[in-house]
């Protein structure tokens, strides 16, 4: 919660390629592909999509020019599988992983913040609900189905079991940087690029 904002951040200043699976997936649904239409009903659901599904778009995404002068991953790897698999694609493109970036929100503060998050349809600017139109472009401001309540308690859950073991993965591998995601998102921020060393 808070890492699509602060990879946005980061982007904006460094130029780093920006490379959300939950955007390529979100793409996919809007695009009517038949990954899309698979992907939907997970996400829905609150689960993850199956990773070969989020492979194929990772690795078309990660053959873009753009990534050439470094590129943040956000919302991937989400679980053991594709963090060993991540593994494997960057050695075959010469690179590795720098660090694993881990933006610490209280699971009551989550809640919280997706059921009154909006993202807008246009540009993908994420706000809240107190915004009618976009500040960045004026677009329709929505509510993405996967923030509705039924689903956030879902996520969580699927957090706890799937993606919170890469804490103790990514420690072992001497890369886990941590930041406090409470705060607002600008002193997030400010954290991040010092974890990060920028
Ligand atoms: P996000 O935009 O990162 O919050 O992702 C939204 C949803 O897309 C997640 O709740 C998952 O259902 C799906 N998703 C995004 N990234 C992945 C991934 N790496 N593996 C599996 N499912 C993913």
């Amino acid at each position: 919660m808070g890492k699509g904002t602060q990879a946005q951040k980061l982007v904006a200043e460094f130029g780093f390629a920006h490379i959300s699976t939950g955007d390529l997936l979100r793409g996919a649904i809007a695009a009517g592909s038949p990954l899309g239409l698979e992907a939907k009903g997970y996400m829905d659901a609150g689960q993850l999509v199956p990773d070969e599904l989020v492979l194929s778009l990772l690795k078309e995404r990660l053959a873009s020019d753009d990534v050439k002068n470094g590129f943040i991953l956000d919302g991937y790897p989400r679980n053991t599988a594709q963090a060993v698999t991540l593994d494997g694609v960057l050695a075959e493109m010469g690179k590795n992983l720098d660090a694993a970036l881990l933006v610490a929100v209280d699971p009551s503060i989550i809640v919280d913040r997706l059921s009154r998050r909006r993202a807008c349809k246009a540009c993908g600017f994420t706000g809240n609900d107190t915004m009618e139109v976009c500040p960045r472009c004026g677009g329709e401001m929505y509510q993405r189905d996967d923030d509705k309540p039924a689903t956030i308690q879902n996520r969580l859950d699927t957090y706890a079991a799937k993606t919170a073991p890469l804490i103790d993965y990514f420690k072992g591998q001497d890369k886990l940087v941590e930041v406090d995601g409470q705060a607002a998102a600008d002193d997030v921020y400010v954290q991040v690029k010092e974890v990060l060393g920028l």
